[in-house]
């Protein structure tokens, strides 16, 4: 079993992987840049190291981390998600300093983070691909010919994307002759890769993703889906298990799909495989290969702790379940409460905690790095607190998660939990019959929301920041 873990990440993610070692008697150790020098991973993990001054750089430097790594004499890295966690380049460094990566090989990294290469053996394994382009697109007129071809609307997407951006969709031919520049400078700004390429936009679509697992010997399981399909701009915001919206048939269909897709790349570790749904359409959209933020909702309803499991095999133990022995159990939401403000076109909303109660009670579970006097710094992800929870049949889920919101306070912050509200309250979403245009066709659950121009929304992260170092 690995003895020892780095940790490449902060926040809420950092402190689950921090409990599921401390529960297998594995010692962790924090990184943290000055900002966090109050981070709940850092009080809460055996060892923490400071990696300078800088916000976001000691996150992100592979060499300075691993080095680090082995100094302290750890013998795994576990990334969490963002941050390094789909660079291939980090794993393969792992890789050659010895260190066990905890997640599956870099070069399968490398093919599923270039969403064209991973479209391509998707469609060599037989797994059903949006229709698109067959690789990157090479110019504006090539991709008028193309989606001419494919009928409008289309996507255009950013090879290298991830976290919702670098999508457009585009209506017309106009549209694509506008946004075609427009997704380019994105890629290359965002991900630091100019590749695009294009899709057929499915239109309102369910996004219903599996959660699989696999070890070095080749097994696969599945263990159920999620479905995410409650999001604004492409993010998620609730994510639900299993999905209230698809049929037994439909459910095996997509367990199966996502294996076969993982053993076609020889998937090790915890990983998912995410597919867009229309009629009964099942359409492979991208694979993760690294614990998504919403792996919380199979963990409740399956009884597996999945980073446990990353964590066995990554050790080398071959996997515990055969898939007839996993089984789930009720429904599980997770709403993910961000720092920001819904009636203000959800403007970041940073600074301190002024009081935060959490919620609780049965059926109850908050993953978060929060507390009581806690800086949210303007530097990172806006998502502060996830609230789990979980019952035996649907409509107690929607009671139990408005009850938890009710629970929960939390001062001193604008966040989205009152807007979670009015979708639990929404006809639609109680019925079980949404799809990835929900939020954007329902604005009048953010009753007196006003528009911000996107310079606006930069202008008062500028002055987030520029508070937060002076203070
Ligand atoms: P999940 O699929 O687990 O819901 P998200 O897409 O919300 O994950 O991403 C989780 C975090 O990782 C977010 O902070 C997001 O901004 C970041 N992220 C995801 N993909 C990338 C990427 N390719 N480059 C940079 N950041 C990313
Ligand atoms: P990311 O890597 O940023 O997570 P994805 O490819 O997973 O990007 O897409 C994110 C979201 O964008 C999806 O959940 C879906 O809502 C929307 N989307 C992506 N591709 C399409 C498509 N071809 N048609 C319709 N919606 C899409
Ligand atoms: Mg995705």
């Amino acid at each position: 079993m690995i003895k020892k873990v780095l940790i490449a990440n902060r926040g809420e993610i950092a402190v689950r992987i921090i409990r599921a070692c401390a529960e297998l008697k594995i010692r962790s150790v924090a990184i943290y840049t000055e900002p966090d020098r109050y981070g709940l991973h850092v009080k809460r993990a055996d060892e923490a190291y400071s990696l300078g001054k800088d916000p976001i750089k000691g996150y992100l430097e592979p060499s300075r981390i691993v080095n680090l790594a082995v100094e302290t004499g750890c013998d795994a890295i576990h990334p969490g998600y963002g941050f390094l966690s789909e660079n291939a380049e980090f794993a393969s460094l792992c890789e050659k300093k010895g260190l066990t990566f905890i997640g599956p090989k870099s070069s399968v990294i490398a093919k599923m983070g270039d969403k064209t290469a991973a479209r391509k053996t998707m469609i060599e394994a037989g797994v059903p691909v949006t229709p698109g382009s067959e690789g990157n697109l090479e110019n504006l007129e090539q991709a008028i010919t193309l989606a001419d071809d494919i009928g409008y609307p289309v996507m255009l997407k950013a090879t290298s994307g991830g976290g919702g951006r670098g999508i457009r969709r585009c209506d017309t031919p106009e549209e694509l002759k506008t946004q075609y520049p427009r997704v380019i400078s994105e890629a290359t700004k965002a991900f630091g890769s100019a590749e695009v390429f294009m899709e057929k936009c499915i239109v309102d679509p369910l996004h219903i993703e599996a959660q699989i697992l696999g070890d070095a010997d080749g097994n696969v399981i599945h263990l159920y889906e999620r479905d995410c399909s409650i999001q604004r701009r492409n993010q998620k915001l609730i994510e639900i298990a299993p999905s209230p919206q698809i049929t037994p048939e439909q459910r095996q269909y997509i367990g199966d799909l996502a294996v076969r897709a993982a053993k076609a790349v020889g998937y090790e570790s915890a990983g998912t495989v995410e597919f867009l749904l229309t009629g009964n359409e099942v359409y492979f959209m991208e694979m993760n290969t690294r614990i998504q933020v919403e792996h919380t909702i199979t963990e409740q309803i399956t009884g597996v702790d999945i980073v446990q499991e990353q964590l066995r095999i990554a050790s080398g133990q071959s996997l515990r379940y055969k898939q007839q022995d996993i089984s789930f159990q009720g429904f599980a939401l997770q709403f993910r409460i961000n720092a920001e403000d819904p009636k203000n076109d959800f403007l970041p909303s940073f600074g301190r905690v002024t009081h935060y109660y959490a919620p609780g009670g049965p059926g109850v579970r908050v993953d978060t790095a929060i507390f009581t006097g806690y800086d949210i710094p303007p530097y990172y992800d806006s998502m502060c607190l996830k609230l789990i929870v979980w019952a035996l049949n649907w409509e107690d889920a929607l009671e139990r998660g408005k009850r938890a919101l009710d629970d929960m306070r939390l001062h001193g912050v604008r966040t989205t939990a009152q807007y979670y509200q009015q979708i639990l309250d929404h006809p639609e979403f109680r019925e079980a019959k949404f799809n990835t245009s929900f939020v954007a066709t329902h604005p009048e659950l953010l009753k007196y929301s006003i528009k911000r121009h996107p310079s606006e929304i930069a202008l008062a992260l500028a002055a987030a920041i520029a508070a937060h170092t002076n203070a």
